[in-house]
């Protein structure tokens, strides 16, 4: 075991103040649910907004709405190379997952392939995902679509509060979902905002979370818990025990359909209280730590522009698997946060074999996730660390690179 500074991968900080309000929320009860989603509306200018208890919850009840609204469509599109909740979601709304391989330029889907998926008389809807805050080209996805009648399922759970050429990311498809789990642009330790502006889907979607049963009285002890034990432990000086207690499985994704699902708890909806202002704050400072990573030569994959990506994590795209594997043993031997990212692409995942996905299909999937790592650069990487981190991707030049 190591004691000493460690980083973690992602962080977006719950403070005292948080936890109070977290507390203050659950005595106010229900009321503290309504101010929340009061106040998504108006921020993202949309009828119908509905915070429930994850990201994976979120994404399940609008599948099943979507479902629901087109039952003769079962078929959902999403990139081969994802969050290994996203299929697990898929599985549980009792929908067919349908893979689409992604470029490695963008992390986007691979528009050819996909043409030729959206072709399929089943698929109900297609899922761009701003995966670490790599903004998806929602626009050119429209184009695609086009009159067919398929929803666009904007997976934005990585990308509470960013904006792209003055989008709102989340709120640009005909439904769109945030996490606010650990490790995402804002949290509440866990929870979930589902977006729509669609008056169809926002009715059904209301019907349906108006019957959700409330988390119970076991589960808000466990989550208010949870809050103040990673309000504490989070912390750079302190992050070294949870990363070393094995049980914690902290930072390890899982393919896992049978999860909770209900309205977020008024404590959760409490420790929001400030989400605005503190989405405007850890932006900024993030945007700080990624503008000095691209200075130093470190370029994310995305469309490039003028703006700073909102990035939640840094992805880095080595050149072969052998150096990811070396910047991670290195990193890791310093404390800096490095993580592997999901271990493979959605069609390598053992509980899935039945849905029988051709393996050839998507290789870009397969070969990103062999060589992609993300680089922390959240609120709490300073200025110490980001030379580090910043020293470890970019290792000086042997001198025989300088002789003539
Ligand atoms: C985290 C995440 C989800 C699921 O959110 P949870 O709140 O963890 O259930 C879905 N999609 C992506 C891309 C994610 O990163």
């Amino acid at each position: 075991m190591r004691i000493k500074r460690t980083l973690p991968p992602a962080a977006a900080p719950i403070e005292v103040q948080d936890l109070i309000s977290g507390l203050r929320g659950m005595l106010r009860g229900g009321e503290t649910l309504s101010k929340f989603e009061k106040e998504l509306k108006e921020y993202f200018e949309a009828e119908y907004c509905f915070a429930v208890s994850s990201g994976k919850a979120a994404l399940t009840l609008v599948l099943e709405v979507l479902h629901q609204l087109r039952p003769e469509q079962n078929e959902v599109v999403i990139p081969a190379y994802t969050c290994y909740s996203v299929p697990s979601a898929v599985i549980r709304a009792r929908l067919a997952i349908r893979l689409c391989d992604i470029e490695e330029t963008t992390l986007d889907f691979d528009l050819n392939q996909l043409s030729r998926q959206l072709k399929s008389k089943k698929v109900l809807c297609v899922m761009p995902t701003h995966l670490f805050g790599v903004p998806a080209n929602i626009r050119k996805l429209r184009e695609l679509v086009g009159e067919k009648p398929i929803f666009i399922v904007e997976d934005a759970a990585q990308a509470m509060g960013a904006e792209w050429q003055g989008g709102k990311l989340g709120a640009l498809g005909d439904v769109g979902f945030f996490s606010m789990g650990r490790g995402k642009a804002f949290s509440t330790t866990e929870g979930g905002v589902i977006v729509t502006r669609d008056e169809r889907i926002g009715q059904a979607l209301q019907e349906k979370i108006r019957t959700l049963p409330a988390m119970r009285a076991t589960g808000i002890v466990r989550t208010i818990g949870e809050t103040i034990v990673l309000s504490v432990f989070m912390h750079p000086p302190l992050f070294w025990l949870p990363k070393a207690l094995p049980f914690l499985k902290l930072g390890q994704t899982f393919y896992n359909p049978d999860f909770p699902i209900h309205r977020l708890s008024s404590f959760n909806a409490g420790t929001a209280a400030r989400w605005q202002a503190k989405i405007e704050r850890f932006r900024k400072l993030r945007c700080r730590n990624i503008t000095a990573l691209i200075e130093s030569g470190i370029l994310p994959p995305g469309p490039v522009g003028p703006q700073c990506p909102d990035l939640i994590r840094f992805p880095l795209i080595t050149d072969m698997p052998e150096r990811k594997r070396e910047l991670l043993y290195h990193a890791e031997r310093q404390g800096l946060g490095f993580s592997p990212g999901y271990p493979d692409s959605v069609a390598a995942i053992p509980e899935l074999a039945d849905q029988h996905f051709p393996p050839e299909s998507f290789r870009v999937a397969k070969d990103v996730a062999a060589r992609l790592l993300t680089l922390p650069i959240h609120p709490l990487v300073n200025d110490q660390d980001l030379q580090k981190i910043i020293g470890s991707v970019c290792p000086p030049l042997p001198l025989f690179n300088l002789s003539p």
